[in-house]
């Protein structure tokens, strides 16, 4: 199974903003590394595909909300490289899929809905799914990807910027993405995660915890510079704010890079308002990570419409 290396594009940011206040911008383009299994979620499946593989395990069983990229991404890899996979989805089936069901489902998913309840309590719900498939023999991919080898795999998203930088950004669901780039900086870089969940400090515990397993391991360990910034997460997970709705759009208008509005937007809102704040005097040239999570714009196009308003 031949999965890296993937070939991914830094794109140079300019515009107004960045030339009024002096700082050099990346993109990097993770989202274009593969067509189905976009941006983090590729690193992060990377080495628990070669686990499953390794284990001759041929079923692979995952956790996600209706909307959740890495369902697709699940669901996309098990048709690319011979897995069954069955996704276990948070909260009541409807009479029709969205758009990331249906394609989830054309890629051969399962799907096993539970209720939000079920979902919260993770002890219970690993038993209930070993009650139900525990018979097929699947390799577990938590929710996210977010575990120790799902960490490793994103570890290698900074190999691919291949420019000199200071300070490199990406937004943060479950932090696993945030924690492996964060322990592959090189002395004098920093990272920053954007937090787009409420929650106080629920991300910092997670990289703290990340790199404390780092820390005892590795003799040579030298402690990173971090930082979670929660002020950009817009109140809520994927809550729609026009602000927020008219920065994607004017972005992609001037730099021809889509962002999906549940993660990279945020980050990129953030990004934009810490540069007019001057904030980036001590390390001016960024790359922000694209994470992928396009195909979830489609559901949010239908969310808007349904809903006529937010
Ligand atoms: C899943 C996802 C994230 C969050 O990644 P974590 O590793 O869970 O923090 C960020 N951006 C996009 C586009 C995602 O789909």
């Amino acid at each position: 199974m031949q999965i890296a290396p993937f070939n991914i594009p830094l794109q140079a940011i300019e515009d107004s903003v960045t030339d009024r206040y002096g700082v050099h911008l990346f993109v990097l383009r993770t989202d274009l590394n593969h067509p189905h299994i976009s941006g983090n979620k590729l690193f992060k499946l990377r080495y628990n595909l070669l686990e499953a593989q390794r284990s001759n395990i041929k079923t692979l069983l995952t956790f996600g909300g209706a909307y959740s990229n890495h369902i697709a991404a699940t669901a996309a890899a098990g048709k690319e490289y011979g897995y069954k996979t069955i996704g276990i989805i948070r909260g009541e089936e409807y009479p029709e899929l969205n758009p990331t069901l249906q394609f989830a489902v054309s890629c051969g998913m399962r799907l096993h809905y539970v209720s939000r309840n079920l979902y919260r309590n993770k002890g219970e719900l690993y038993n209930y799914v070993n009650g139900v498939f525990g018979e097929e023999n699947f390799y577990l991919v938590p929710e996210g990807g977010n575990n120790f080898l799902g960490v490793k795999g994103c570890k290698e998203i900074t190999s691919y910027i291949t420019t000199d930088f200071d300070i490199v950004c990406c937004a943060c669901g479950t932090g696993a993405t945030m924690a492996g780039i964060t322990l592959s900086l090189k002395a004098g870089q920093s990272a920053i995660g954007f937090q787009i969940l409420k929650g106080q400090g629920y991300i910092k515990k997670e990289i703290e915890r990340w790199i404390h397993n780092e820390r005892v391991v590795n003799k040579n360990f030298v402690e990173p510079i971090w930082h979670i910034n929660e002020d950009y997460h817009f109140g809520k997970y994927a809550r729609i704010r026009p602000e927020l709705v008219s920065f994607v759009e004017e972005f992609n208008q001037n730099n021809a890079t889509p962002l999906d509005y549940v993660y990279t937007g945020k980050m990129m809102f953030g990004i934009y308002d810490l540069i007019k704040r001057d904030f980036f005097k001590g390390g001016r040239r960024i790359v922000a990570i694209h994470t992928g999570g396009l195909q979830g714009n489609a559901g949010f196009g239908n969310r808007l419409l349904s809903s006529g308003k937010q």
